[in-house]
């Protein structure tokens, strides 16, 4: 059986198994156990290994992309490339969420007495979530992408600091003399290539860990919450929907002359990673595999687009944020005109690439954009319930638009050529 059969495979019987006993066995003792003591610890072990692969990763590749393009005006034409492209496709996902959100109007309907209920219930977790993030976002969310030290970065996995000096230092390799450089590039290449083997090594463990992760997501979730939000729940799944299936094939059709099924049906590893795992950062090890492997992109464009993509790149982030901001704001009766969208539009872009490729790493800022324009931020507390649900799914949506980056840079840059892959659709 191919891995990519089994990974999928361990997905349908996790999320099988977990809800199974969520719904037969309800708080039983020995799903929280089974849960704890073994589904969650084989999952965590699928996660670290592949985590611990991403800041030597990020550096490597990064560096090498920059080495490799060689001329600093052309890196900067690359750069410039990736981040319009990054910026204009989360502004339209962003935008699809809002259309969508004021059609459906999915806060009016939700019953005071039930918002009092779920405030109450997830107060506790919302303040938490408030006094652990960064609650302010302004321009030294900028100063602070510059490291003082990168080794701290690294350390504390401040992958924005790591990607600014990995950017650095690879520029800095194409102005010293070739003969000097060449050995240090030989070593960065021997290193990302064992890294991949080591990526290599963590994916047979995947159908095994996207079991354990899935499985333990969905048997202590509260289905029960869905159908309160399920209005809500629906308006952001099928924002994605829309987005994955119709907006990021135009792109890739359009920007990138590949054909949609040939994009999706290459993909599956990155798909299934995302959304077993919720984070970007966890998923860019699978993704320039998934890149190089399966789309044929070049290292240094895949290595240099990818990286900065599963931090600065999420369309399904800003999707979300966007949705729930107004949702919110129907749920507390507080009228949001036009203006005041747009200025949610635009906060909910700069905050998707400003969040963590992590967990609910967004969940912070969110509460930014809502005390912005004058929504109670701790009101956050009514979606937390649903929250691991969506994150699955709009982290799926992020990494996805990733990959449409890579190929669009790939074929702007003359690097690649999407022939092949379409005739083999
Ligand atoms: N979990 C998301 C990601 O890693 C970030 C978020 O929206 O919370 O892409």
């Amino acid at each position: 059986m191919k891995l990519h059969t089994k990974i999928v495979l361990g997905l349908a019987l996790g999320a099988a198994c977990g809800i199974a006993a969520n719904q037969l066995a309800p708080g039983a003792e020995w799903v929280r156990w089974a849960g704890d003591n073994i589904a969650n610890p084989v999952g965590q072990i699928f996660l670290r290994m592949l985590l611990m692969t991403v800041i030597p990763l990020v550096f490597t590749s990064i560096t090498l992309g920059v080495a490799g393009i060689g001329d600093i005006r052309r890196v900067g034409r690359v750069g410039a490339r990736t981040l319009i492209y990054f910026l204009l496709s989360t502004a339209l996902s962003a935008a699809i969420g809002l259309v969508l959100v004021n059609w459906f109007r999915p806060g009016a309907g939700l019953a005071p007495e039930v918002r009092e209920q779920l405030m109450t219930t997830y107060r506790a977790q919302a303040q938490g979530l408030q006094a652990a993030g960064t609650t302010h976002f302004g321009i030294n969310t900028f100063v602070n992408m510059v490291p003082r030290n990168p080794i701290q970065a690294a350390a504390g996995m401040d992958l924005l600091g790591v990607i600014f000096f990995s950017l650095v230092f690879g520029a800095a390799l194409t102005l010293i003399p070739e003969d000097k450089a060449r050995p240090l590039v030989r070593v960065l290449d021997a290193i990302g290539e064992a890294i991949v083997r080591i990526i290599d090594l963590a994916m047979k463990l995947a159908p095994y860990g996207v079991f354990g992760l899935i499985f333990f997501t969905t048997s202590i979730f509260g289905w029960g919450i869905l159908n309160t939000l399920s209005k809500y729940v629906l308006v952001v799944l099928l924002g994605l929907l829309l987005h994955g299936a119709v907006s990021l094939s135009l792109l890739v059709r359009v920007f990138g002359g590949l054909s949609p099924r040939a994009f999706w049906s290459r993909i599956g590893a990155s798909i299934v990673t995302a959304f077993s795992t919720s984070s970007s950062n966890a998923t860019l090890p699978t993704n320039i595999a998934v890149a190089e492997e399966e789309l044929k992109i070049p290292p240094k464009i895949a290595g240099f687009v990818l990286p900065l993509g599963s931090t600065m790149c999420m369309n399904g982030t800003a999707l979300y944020e966007g949705v729930t901001v107004l949702f919110l704001a129907q749920v507390f009766g507080v009228a949001l005109g036009l203006t005041a969208q747009i200025v949610v539009l635009i906060l909910s872009v700069i905050t998707a690439v400003g969040a963590a490729g992590v967990p609910g790493g967004s969940l912070p800022l969110l509460m930014v954009v809502l005390a912005t324009v004058g929504v109670p931020a701790e009101g956050i507390a009514i979606i937390l319930g649903v929250d691991r649900i969506l994150d699955m799914c709009r982290t799926t949506i992020n990494v996805c638009g990733d990959l449409t980056a890579a190929v669009y840079v790939a074929r702007a840059e003359g690097e690649w050529d999407p022939r092949p892959l379409n005739e083999k659709a």
